[in-house]
């Protein structure tokens, strides 16, 4: 079975974006591969961050992910920062990876324009990224779009790695130089088949610090109140106008939460101004209920129980040592150590 590896950042509880684009695509996954999710807090602290809330954060992050369905008895869920041969791997990685690959990744520019003081982790995090997915072997990563170039820098490490450390097969390739073996693989990006989700107020990617989210475990009071001032369609004024759904954020939320019979139903109503953008809202309102209740009623259960969120990355950290360890003896050693 291949292995897949997957990181999301503890940015709290998880909110509707990142289920939809990543997490509820891991809850399937799960069945399929062998799967490693990890909350990658080495990541988090690239920014400024207090100490506390990354604790509480961190913590928040697993209730969610476990509520949301990842299953700790079919996968392994665990914290990056539980498992140091990530940053090992990492600083073996840094030695090789050219610098002007890093400079040329578009996060890194949007990061660092924002800054005033530029730290070197900014730069250096897709290389943690690449440690992150090759110390576990994986040769597949779920990723959205705007990942699939940090996975690209994973498979010129890995490339690099192999040609400069891999042991010498003895055969010869065409090019005349000597075949090394492939111990990293180059790992292929699994895109996640959900669209980019956007925020409520219908311009930005859905983000905690853009303030146009629903948080997964909100209450239906709390996500109608956002949902109903939500941005639709801007040419339908009036309730007479007929909309064009495809360019409305709560069309594409239909299709992410309502049967496919009831997405057909809001296209052609809204088509036909048949309805209001209200109504179509509510109909949105009662499929995210459907969806959302039994992920409140496993985080409810879970906040009761704390040690049962404690215990399962415990298991899976040790579990990921294990494999972890065994990937860092042998690059060691490879490399001379
Ligand atoms: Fe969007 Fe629905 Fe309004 Fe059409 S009716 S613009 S799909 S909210």
């Amino acid at each position: 079975m291949s292995r897949i590896f997957s990181g999301i950042q503890p940015s709290g509880e998880l909110h509707i974006g990142n289920y939809l684009g990543a997490v509820r695509n891991w809850v399937r996954l799960q069945h399929e591969f062998e799967s490693i999710f990890c909350v990658v807090d080495y990541h988090a602290i690239t920014l400024p961050y207090e100490p506390d809330m990354l604790r509480e954060r961190r913590h928040a992050m697993a209730v969610s992910l476990l509520a949301a369905g990842i299953d700790p008895n079919v996968c392994t869920l665990f914290v990056q920062s539980q498992v140091p041969e990530h940053t090992e791997l990492a600083w073996f990685f840094n030695t090789i990876t050219p610098l002007g690959e890093l400079e040329r990744q578009t996060q890194f520019k949007e990061k660092s324009q924002r800054q005033e003081s530029v730290a070197a982790g900014i730069l250096n995090y897709p290389v943690l990224q690449a440690a992150d997915i090759l110390l576990y072997r994986a040769d597949t990563v779920p990723v959205g779009e705007d990942q699939v170039q940090h996975l690209e820098l994973s498979r010129v490490v890995a490339r690099k790695w192999n040609s400069m450390f891999g042991r010498r097969t003895g055969r010869t390739l065409d090019d005349g130089t000597e075949e090394r073996e492939a111990f990293f693989p180059e790992p292929q990006a699994l895109l996640t088949p959900t669209r980019r989700i956007m925020g409520l107020d219908g311009h930005a990617k859905m983000s905690k610090s853009m303030g146009n989210t629903i948080a997964l475990l909100e209450t239906p009071e709390q996500i109608w109140a956002k949902l109903r001032p939500a941005v639709t369609d801007p040419k339908r004024i009036k309730r007479t106008d007929p909309g064009t759904p495809e360019v409305c954020n709560i069309y594409h939320l239909h299709k992410a939460f309502s049967p496919p019979e009831t997405v057909e139903h809001v296209a052609h109503m809204c088509r036909t101004a048949g309805w209001g953008c209200i109504d179509c809202k509510k109909v949105l309102a009662e499929s995210m209920e459907t969806e959302l209740v039994p992920i409140r009623r496993r985080a409810a259960e879970l906040a009761a129980d704390p040690s049962r969120v404690d215990d399962a990355l415990a298991s899976g950290a040790a579990h990921c040592r294990a494999i972890a360890r065994e990937t860092i003896d042998a690059a060691r050693e490879r490399m001379g150590f």
